[in-house]
C-alpha cells in the first residue's frame, strides 16, 4: 500500500464512519414530542410517522453506504481496476475509445449497483409513506432517459477530457476547463426548455387569480417573470416542490402541480417569492461562479496528479493513462470533496435564510412564508429536529425550525 492507497482508503473509510455516527446521532435526537412551534400543523398521529421516517430512510441510507464501500474496496483489492485497463486496452482501441470504454464501464458497474436501491426506495419506502405516485413504466423510462442523458452529456466531456491531456501539452487543463464551461453555460440556458421537457410537462399556469397574485408580486419586486409553469410533479412523487431555472428571457418559474394543490394563494406568492429571492440576491450567479472555479482547480490538480506513477500503482494498473488517471483521481479528491461540500452547504444554507427573508420583506410579512413552510414540512413528513452533525455534513436546507425563527426574529416592512 502506498501513501496514495492509505489516503484513498483512511478518506472513504473516514467519509463512512461520519455519516454512520451522524447518522445515528440524528435517529438519537428525535423526541416523542411535537416542538411548540408545529402544534396543530402536526399531529401526534402525523408526527410519529415523520420520525418513522427519518428512521427508515436513515437506516436505508446506512445499508447503502455499507453495500457501496464494500463493492468498492472488493472491487479495488481483487485488483478489478488493473483488470478492466487490461481488458479495455486488449481491444486495441485508440485511447480515446479504450478511455471512454474504461469510465463508461465503471459508471455502468455502479449504477448497476445502485439499482435495486432505487427500486426499493421508490416502491418500498416512499410507497409505504404514501409518496409513491411512479409506475413501472415511468421508472424505466426516466432511467433509460437519464442513462442516454448521461452517455451524450458525460460521454462527450469525458471524450473532451481525455483528448485535451492527451493531445494539448502542459496546459490541457485550459481547454478541458474551457471545453467544461461552455456545456455548463449551454447547459443552463437548454435545461428549461430542452432537457427538463424529457422528463416532466410544463403546462403554461392558467390565467386566474394565482397568475394575476405572481404577476402583481413580481411587478413590485420588478422581477420580469415571464414564464410561470406548473409541473407534473405528481406522476412521481406526492411531494410537493418549486424552482427557479435559465437565465435572461429563458427564466422560469416552476410551481409542483402538487405544491399548487397543498399551499393558499399566499402562501404560493411567498414560496415564489422565495425563489425570486434567490434570483434577486444573485445566489444563482454566485454559485455558478463557484462551479466554474471549482471545476478549474479541479483540471488543474488533475494535470498534476496525472504524471504521478504512484497513482496508478495505489490502484493495480500498472500503465498510466489519462482515463485511469482521471478515475483514480476522481476517488483521491475524496476528503477534498467532503471537505468542500461542507463548505457549499454552508454557503447554501446561508442562502435560504436570505431568500426567506427577501420572501418576507417583499410579501408584507413573514405570515404566508412561515404557513407555507410548515405545510412543506408536515406534508413531506420532514424531521423536524435533525442533530446538528447532520445538518452540517448533509444539510443543504437550515433546519426548517430555524427558519421559521429566523423569519419570526427579521424585522419586515409592513408586517
Ligand atoms: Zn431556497
Amino acid at each position: 500500500m502506498n501513501t496514495y492507497a492509505i489516503i484513498v482508503l483512511v478518506a472513504l473509510v473516514g467519509e463512512y464512519v461520519l455519516s454512520v455516527v451522524s447518522g445515528l446521532l440524528n435517529v438519537g435526537a428525535m423526541r416523542p414530542t411535537v416542538p411548540a412551534e408545529f402544534e396543530g400543523v402536526f399531529d401526534t398521529e402525523r408526527y410519529a410517522r415523520s420520525q418513522a421516517y427519518t428512521r427508515v430512510r436513515t437506516r436505508f441510507g446506512l445499508v447503502q453506504a455499507t453495500v457501496s464501500l464494500l463493492a468498492l474496496l472488493a472491487f479495488w483489492q481483487l485488483g478489478g481496476f488493473g483488470w478492466l485497463d487490461a481488458r479495455c486496452r486488449g481491444l486495441g482501441w485508440g485511447p480515446v475509445p479504450t478511455g471512454l470504454l474504461f469510465v463508461g464501464a465503471l459508471t455502468l458497474g455502479s449504477s448497476l449497483l445502485g439499482l435495486p436501491f432505487r427500486i426499493y426506495s421508490t416502491f418500498v419506502i416512499e410507497e409505504r409513506f404514501g409518496f409513491n405516485r411512479t409506475t413501472v413504466g415511468t421508472f424505466a423510462t426516466d432511467l433509460l432517459k437519464s442513462l442516454v442523458l448521461g452517455a451524450v452529456l458525460g460521454g462527450g466531456l469525458v471524450a473532451a477530457t481525455l483528448f485535451f491531456f492527451g493531445w494539448a501539452g502542459p496546459l490541457a487543463w485550459v481547454w478541458c476547463w474551457v471545453a467544461t464551461s461552455v456545456v455548463v453555460l449551454i447547459a443552463q440556458f437548454v435545461a428549461p426548455t430542452w432537457i427538463m421537457p424529457l422528463f416532466n410537462r410544463f403546462e403554461p399556469l392558467e390565467d386566474g387569480d394565482l397568475r394575476t397574485a405572481l404577476l402583481d408580486y413580481a411587478r413590485t419586486v420588478r422581477f420580469p417573470l415571464t414564464g410561470i409553469f406548473v409541473v407534473d410533479g405528481s406522476r412521481r412523487s406526492a411531494k410537493a416542490n418549486a424552482f427557479f431555472t435559465g437565465f435572461g428571457s429563458r427564466k422560469r418559474i416552476g410551481l409542483f402541480d402538487t405544491l399548487i394543490a397543498q399551499q393558499t394563494t399566499p402562501e404560493l406568492v411567498a414560496v415564489v417569492a422565495h425563489e425570486v429571492g434567490h434570483y434577486k440576491r444573485g445566489h444563482i450567479l454566485k454559485r455558478l461562479w463557484l462551479q466554474l472555479g471549482h471545476s478549474a482547480a479541479l483540471f488543474w490538480l488533475l494535470s498534476l496528479f496525472l504524471e504521478r506513477q504512484g497513482l496508478f500503482d495505489a490502484f493495480g494498473v500498472d500503465t498510466p493513462s489519462v482515463h485511469a488517471g482521471l478515475v483514480f483521481f476522481g476517488l483521491l479528491l475524496t476528503p477534498i470533496d467532503l471537505a468542500l461540500s461542507l463548505v457549499l452547504n454552508r454557503l447554501s444554507r446561508r442562502y435560504e435564510f436570505e431568500a426567506d427573508a427577501f420572501a418576507a420583506e417583499t410579501t408584507g410579512g413573514a405570515g404566508p412564508m412561515i404557513s407555507a413552510l410548515k405545510k412543506l414540512s408536515a406534508e413531506s413528513l420532514s424531521n423536524l429536529t435533525p442533530h446538528p452533525l447532520h445538518v452540517w455534513l448533509h444539510h443543504s436546507h437550515p433546519p426548517v425550525l430555524e427558519r421559521l425563527a429566523a423569519l419570526r426574529a427579521a424585522p419586515s416592512r409592513s408586517g
